[in-house]
């Protein structure tokens, strides 16, 4: 491809899936359409995140939604937001928090390297539970109670990190939470498909909820999605946009944002830096409304093919295939690939090789310490498989 060649890099191919460091998801080409057709003209942010917000009410039945840079931003807007609500002086003194509430309490379970994005707003932790199952020590995963126990005047909301085993249940630290009118945020950033989890705010009553807008939704690999309750999205977005206006000029939606709570304008927020462009709100929408009315079922079907191709060009060798197909039929269907035990190159040997084939290939790395290459079809279309079981083949010997 020209525009990387003209750089002086490589394209890959990618059968790890939609992860960041390659860039993300495929963009479908109606994705790619909307964003050049956005990217001609100009419109008003703030009118364009109000449109969005009621679309993204529509597909998960909050209250209202905003796009942001991606889940990471997103979880920092969200944070941002459930301090200040309204409150320009704490908008304005983030990220220095510690004169108001700013305590998250979240489970030990529930911490990964995404909350910096948390902490990034001006958040503290206050951990519970523990991680004894990891640790061998003991049977328990955190309860309910321990949530509660850790509540004080200096508790701003609860951080949890959904997942389809996560724990405690969300409802039941939701309830917790509100008990004490506490809001939850929810980093459910890699939880689609299935779509079901959409609804998560409605179902769950969690006051808001991050989603990637680069990973199953195919959009622009930059995006993301919060959404949740009207005040709080609106407390979010006013310190991600641009705030250069004049107070008497300044007419922000009054369904997205409603100018009677605020006392004065606010300066530009601590979500300035975390910016979307008028093409990226337009494409996300547009991929979201793909997302949302797709095939998946079908679109694994192929998916499911491709990994087939790659299994029987790997006939010849010691290695064991196997095809991992969740009940749920939203889901991706993977290729784990098990280096024969006594295999003279290791699974780590045969991940670095394929990263220095000619055609770079980089395959999922998450299981290489079980001796598995993991496959993910997601970027894969019947071409790069018939590479990839070659070259693997080769490697394997
Ligand atoms: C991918 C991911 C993120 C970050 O999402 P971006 O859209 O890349 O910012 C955050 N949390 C979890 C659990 C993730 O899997």
């Amino acid at each position: 491809m020209d525009v990387y060649d003209s750089l002086g890099v490589s394209p890959i191919i990618n059968a790890s899936g939609a992860v960041t460091r390659l860039g993300g998801a495929p963009m479908p080409a109606t994705v790619l359409e909307a964003f050049s057709e956005a990217a001609k003209q100009w419109a008003p942010i703030e009118q364009l995140q109000a449109a969005a917000s009621k679309m993204i009410a529509q597909v998960t039945g909050a209250e209202a939604g905003l796009v942001s840079s991606g889940s990471a931003g997103a979880l920092t807007l969200g944070a941002a937001a459930i301090m200040t609500g309204y409150d320009l002086g704490r908008m304005e003194q983030l990220p220095h928090a510690d004169d108001f509430p700013n305590e998250f309490v979240v489970a030990r379970e529930h911490r990964s390297g995404y909350d910096h994005a948390v902490r990034a707003a001006g958040v503290r932790f206050v951990e519970v539970g523990f991680n004894e199952i990891v640790a061998g020590a003991g049977v328990r995963r955190t309860e309910a109670w321990e949530y509660e126990a850790a509540f004080t005047g200096k508790t701003a909301g609860v951080l949890y990190t959904y997942g389809s085993h996560a724990h405690p249940p969300l409802e039941e630290v939701v309830a917790m939470a509100h008990n004490h009118n506490l809001p939850v945020l929810v980093d459910a950033a890699g939880e689609l498909p299935p779509r079901a989890n959409l609804m998560l705010p409605t179902i769950t009553g969690a006051n808001l909820v991050a989603f990637s807008g680069g990973k199953a939704i195919r959009g622009p690999q930059s995006t993301g999605i919060l959404c949740g309750s009207r005040d709080l999205i609106a407390a979010a977005a006013l310190q991600m946009l641009d705030m250069d206006d004049h107070w008497d000029l300044w007419e922000p939606p009054a369904e997205f944002i409603d100018k009677q709570k605020l006392k004065g304008m606010p300066r530009h927020g601590i979500g300035r830096a975390l910016k979307v462009s008028k093409e990226e709100i337009v494409a996300l929408v547009t991929a979201l409304a793909v997302f949302a009315s797709s095939d998946l079922a079908s679109k694994n079907e192929t998916h499911r093919k491709n990994l087939e191709l790659i299994a029987d060009a790997l006939h010849g060798t010691d290695a064991t295939c196997e095809l991992i197909e969740s009940d749920d039929h939203e889901k991706l269907p993977l290729l784990e690939i098990q280096a024969a035990p006594h295999a003279s190159t290791s699974a780590m040997e045969v991940c670095r090789a394929l990263r220095q084939n000619t055609q770079p290939i980089y395959v999922g790395h998450g299981k290489l310490e079980e001796g598995k290459l993991v496959i993910n079809p997601m970027c894969l279309d019947r071409d790069d498989a018939e590479i990839v079981g070659l070259a693997i083949a080769r490697e394997l010997g």
